[in-house]
């Protein structure tokens, strides 16, 4: 490759050239510090041959690397988007001396040209563990910024809302004052995380009163759902509220001033204002009755729960995929997205509950618990929540005490 193909690919190619040494696998030598370094990226309508083509190889290099890559993996099969590295020599000046790809998080597969001209290969892959971090917040305007403020990833705050899904309504409950804390595990290997594993214990402080849940685990590890340390389920027979994140704007009442038909109506149902594309929940397990198009309810899905509930969502913006009449749907699956179809004056869910046949407040209802811990596995679980509950991070009373970003618990402490 000559000098200036190198300079214009760093000038217009994905990512500039930078200063970089690559990562030596055992069993290949360690090259010269200082190559030059291209991260490249495969375009929309190319193949790895016709990139490396543009990148200035020709033909018989290009099946010394794919023949050499073959025992790994098939470079000839991957596809647009697909990231590589590749290292170049300063002496002589150009020369593409390895490349690198990542096949997995922990997999990192190295094509190294050796001083005869032939290609080797080598895969190395870290081996992964599970640390425990833990979390804590302190809510102040809402809980995704008291997540944020604790330099949490979002995704475990919905897993965190979850976890509590039947005991607050995460949309219309959290206030100033709420505090919350988690035990959850990382994997990582070495510096490099991986991925996060389950929220093993979690507390909730709501308007004073606490909420404890810890996970139960299967034989083979699996998790069986959120208990409380004396085993009592979390689950009431539904959740608190069709979405994860939603405002109330209004309420079930039987006298309503309609804002489109401009008279008084009952209002059958809780609104919930959320913008367009906000996933709908089913509230509980049950089997689709209607989904289409419903006249003023515009487009429309009703849920049979049992022989005495159903529930109905209304104004949605489309339908998930499957969810058709005679279809079963788990509790917590999303159904739907939020729009503002039929007659509808904004972006809003109206949700509405059925007690054989007749409305009912879905707001003004205590449903019982599920099942709780079998009875088999109940001694194992309370020692182990308890052992989880006291590496939990100790509540603070003030933002300035909370810790930013996570706390490792350390393996003397606790494997
Ligand atoms: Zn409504």
């Amino acid at each position: 490759m000559k000098f200036l193909d190198l300079f214009y690919l760093a000038a217009f190619s994905i990512s500039p050239l930078s200063f970089a040494t690559p990562a030596t696998p055992e069993g290949l030598k360690p090259l010269d510090a200082g190559m030059d370094v291209l991260h490249y990226s495969i375009r929309r309508n190319s193949t790895f041959y016709s990139s490396l083509r543009d990148l200035g190889l020709d033909s018989p290099e290009i099946q010394k690397i794919v023949g050499a890559a073959r025992e790994h993996f098939d470079l000839s099969k991957i596809m647009a988007g697909t990231e590589f590295s590749l290292f170049y020599a300063k002496q002589p000046l150009g020369r593409l001396m390895e490349m690198e790809f990542t096949l997995s998080p922990v997999k990192t597969m190295n094509l190294r040209r050796s001083p005869d001209g032939q290609w080797l290969s080598q895969v190395t892959e870290l081996s992964s563990q599970t640390r425990w971090l833990s979390f804590s917040g302190r809510v102040s305007s809402s809980l995704w910024e008291s997540a944020d403020f604790a330099g949490m990833d979002p995704n475990l705050i919905g897993e965190l809302a979850d976890i509590f899904a039947w005991q607050i309504d995460f949309s219309r409950e959290v206030r100033a004052g709420d505090r919350w804390r988690i035990l959850v595990e990382q994997r990582h290997a070495g510096d490099k995380v991986i991925g996060w594993g389950r929220i093993l214990a979690a507390e909730y402080e709501h308007a004073g009163q606490l909420h404890t849940a810890a996970l139960l685990r299967g034989e083979a590890g699996e998790s069986l759902g959120y208990f409380t340390p004396q085993g009592a389920s979390l689950r009431r027979m539904f959740l608190k509220a069709p979405m994860k994140f939603g405002r109330i704007s209004s309420r079930f009442q039987l006298r309503r001033f309609h804002p489109i038909l401009k008279k008084t109506r009952p209002h059958k149902g809780v609104d919930y204002a959320a913008p367009i594309g906000t996933p709908v929940l089913a509230v509980g397990d049950g089997v689709v009755v209607q989904s289409g198009w419903l006249g003023g309810a515009g487009k429309a899905i009703r849920l049979r729960h049992n022989s005495m509930y159903q529930t109905s969502y209304k104004h949605l913006h489309g339908f998930a995929s499957g969810v058709r009449v005679g279809a079963r749907v788990r509790q917590g699956q999303v159904i739907g997205y939020v729009g503002t179809t039929g007659l509808s004056t904004g972006p809003h869910l109206h949700f509405e509950l059925w007690d054989r046949g007749r409305y009912v407040d879905p707001l003004g209802r205590k449903f019982p618990s599920a099942d709780p811990v079998p009875q088999k596995l109940l001694l194992g679980f309370q020692t182990q929540s308890q052992g989880w509950l006291a590496r939990m991070p100790v509540w603070v009373n003030s933002d300035s005490e909370l810790p930013r970003g996570p706390v490792f618990i350390s393996a003397e402490n606790g494997f």
